[in-house]
């Protein structure tokens, strides 16, 4: 559903992404782990056109990324995107926040948006604070409308770009949590994240980038029980 081949980017002389190839089948969890600055959040803000890359190709449901006939908005529809730091209107309730980003995309009526962005919460176990401001919310609560408001839109896939980052570490797994749901129901998703402990039992497919290429992939098993590659080891031993 997403395959991503050369892709590179570059800021000025630095090379960030230099060849990355990367695949997410349908129905897949796919998880994302490497050191700071590897070109972990690059990668994915170049799925969703966020940041433009400099070569390669990307194919997100069939929308191939980098035409310039391809319809931004169109695209972006399929392919959803969580943020570590939620991005939510502080001035708007959480339904609000869900609703807004349904009116603009889907030219629904009110009262089918109101029951489209409920769901969407429903789904988060957040329909019971529907009316509360962000600030009214804890960080996990947050994360979770943010993720309401991505899967209200009903895409193809999500990228997550380090969801739980920002959390305190007891709202952590709340988050996870609703994270594997959302997989069970099917969901196919790209994962950035630093929780070794969900990639090991959650993801189908791990890759570990390290200076803006991939360096390892495979099951979950595979590369946290037996990595091939030595900077794989160094990079897992530090969360052991
Ligand atoms: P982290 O785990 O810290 O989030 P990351 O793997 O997501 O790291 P990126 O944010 O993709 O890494 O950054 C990769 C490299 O690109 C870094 O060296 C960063 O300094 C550089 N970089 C990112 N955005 C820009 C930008 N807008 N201009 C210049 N350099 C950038
Ligand atoms: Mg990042």
């Amino acid at each position: 559903i997403l395959q991503i081949t050369d892709l590179r980017k570059s800021y000025g002389q630095t090379e960030v992404l230099r060849g990355v190839n990367l695949r997410v089948n349908a129905g897949q969890l796919v998880c994302v782990i490497g050191p700071s600055g590897s070109g972990k959040s690059t990668m994915l803000r170049c799925c969703n056109l966020l940041e433009v890359p400099t070569a390669g190709k990307i194919l997100a449901n069939g929308h191939d990324v980098l035409d310039p006939r391809t319809n931004v908005n169109r695209m972006r529809q399929d392919v959803g995107m969580v943020f570590q730091q939620f991005n939510l209107y502080s001035h708007l309730t959480a339904i609000q926040n869900v609703s807004l980003a349904l009116r603009k995309v889907q030219k629904l009526g009110r009262a089918e948006t109101k029951a489209a962005a409920l769901a969407a919460l429903e789904r988060v176990g957040l329909a019971h604070k529907a009316d509360a401001m962000p600030a009214q919310l804890s960080g996990g609560q947050q994360q979770r409308v943010g993720i309401a408001r991505a899967i209200a839109l009903k895409p193809k896939i999500i990228l997550f770009d380090e969801p739980t980052s920002a959390l305190d570490p007891e709202l952590v797994d709340d988050v996870l949590g609703v994270m594997r749901q959302l997989r069970e129901s099917g969901m196919t998703m790209l994962v950035v994240t630093h929780e070794m402990g969900f990639a090991h039992a959650a993801a189908d497919h791990v890759v570990f980038m390290d200076g803006g290429v991939v360096v390892e992939e495979g099951s979950a098993a595979d590369v946290f029980e037996q990595p091939r590659e030595t900077r794989t080891r160094s990079f897992l031993s530090r969360y052991i």
